[in-house]
């Protein structure tokens, strides 16, 4: 998969390696970013030490950026002889990085079994923010998404949804980035609703002052719209929530997004939202992306208005990123900004989302889909 181009592998990449080769033993090996904070107190004691010795191999995990139990030094020798026998530590294998002109970057990773996904890395003012993958590929097919064409390879363990930001982290450090990645948005591959234990799962470890440190607050998931998923991620208060919306009415969302629109018809899932446990001044982020001469109208803008008066909400348009094979067009700048009007008159927060890495097909599933159609540069 190396193709020279640019590629940083993290240091613990595994060449595709011959049968019964010290790297196929790792492989078949528990992966210790798999496990919970409190899983890896469970091992411990199975070791026959005492739980808190987890704390110190957590950090060693998600703040050290350990390839192996071997380089925990502040824990015995014999402990991380055992832990190195019964455990590996398996990150995801950059396979090709690209880096935009605008300085996003894409990462194509790979997984055990050959599993593909996306992660992208963007570069905002004050700090990155990271889209993450929890499936690779989808099962919802939307058909605007290049995700959505591919249909859904596998979930996502809880190492390989938070291994995707010890790459980032890794890479930034490698150039000595001056920002810091503080922000995560659930918007790459898959629906991560509907891979919920290891989301949930991934979320706690997130948090964890002794690993990643992320504040809940600079997390957002987004979904099609799930229940019960949507509310008992609310419950738990792990991030904010992003709805994909796309569309003001069931019947064109349901040509849009098929399948979760069947599933879970529109006024039911305004009514699923109202229910939704906000903090103060926390809003639900509806995206919208704008297809050209399809959702994009004057009127259509007024029945937004109209669905979403009784939620708090806010609005997120996002201007469609044409790719081959994709049945619709870029809605025209002037449509954008009469729609993005409509809204803003009556009183709604809207923010456009700049496209970025457009050079580097930095859209949900579209570096995958070009890497595999041969369409790449
Ligand atoms: N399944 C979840 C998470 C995937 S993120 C969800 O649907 O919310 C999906 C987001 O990717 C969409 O809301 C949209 O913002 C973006 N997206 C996917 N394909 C796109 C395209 N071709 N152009 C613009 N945005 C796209």
């Amino acid at each position: 998969m190396n193709s020279g181009d640019g590629v940083d592998p993290a240091p613990r990449v595994h060449a595709s390696a011959a049968p019964a080769s010290p790297e196929t033993a790792a492989r078949s090996k528990p992966n210790l970013l798999d496990l919970s904070f409190h899983q890896l107190e469970d091992l411990m004691v199975k070791l026959g030490e005492p739980a808190f010795r987890a704390r110190q191999a957590w950090q060693w995990l998600w703040q050290k950026a350990a390839a192996s139990p071997l380089e925990m030094t502040n824990i015995s020798k014999e402990l991380r002889a055992r832990l190195d026998q019964a455990t590996a530590i398996r990150w995801p294998v950059v396979s090709r990085r690209l880096e935009s002109s605008d300085g996003t970057v894409k990462f194509l990773l790979e997984l055990d079994g050959g599993a593909e996904i996306e992660t992208v890395l963007i570069p905002e003012k004050d700090r990155y923010t990271q889209c993450l993958s929890s499936q690779a590929g989808c099962a919802m097919a939307c058909t605007f998404c290049r995700t959505g064409q591919m249909g859904l390879t596998r979930n996502l363990t809880h190492g390989e949804i938070l291994g995707q930001i010890l790459v980032a982290r890794h890479y930034l450090a490698s150039i000595g980035a001056a920002l810091k990645l503080r922000n995560l948005v659930f918007m790459g591959m898959g629906e991560p609703l509907l891979n919920y234990d290891n989301l949930l799962s991934a979320l706690e470890s997130l948090h964890h002052p002794q690993g990643l440190d992320f504040s809940s607050r600079r997390v957002t998931v987004s979904t099609v719209g799930i229940v019960p998923g949507i509310l008992e991620f609310g419950r738990a208060g792990l991030g904010s929530l992003a709805v994909s919306l796309h569309a003001p009415d069931q019947e064109l969302r349901e040509k849009i997004m098929p399948k979760a629109a069947k599933a879970l018809p529109l006024p039911r899932l305004m009514e699923v939202l109202k229910q939704f446990p906000l903090k103060v001044r926390e809003n639900i982020t509806f995206e919208y992306v704008l297809l050209g001469g399809v959702n994009d109208s004057p009127e259509q803008a007024r029945d937004l208005v109209r669905l979403l008066s009784h939620v708090k909400g806010k609005v997120n348009l996002i201007a469609f990123n044409e790719s081959p094979g994709l049945p619709y067009q870029a809605p025209s700048p002037e449509r954008v900004e009469i729609f993005q009007k409509i809204l803003w008159d009556k009183g709604l927060t809207v923010t456009l989302r700049k496209s970025k890495g457009r050079d580097i097909f930095a859209a949900c599933g579209q570096l995958l889909a070009a890497h595999e159609c041969g369409e790449e540069q």
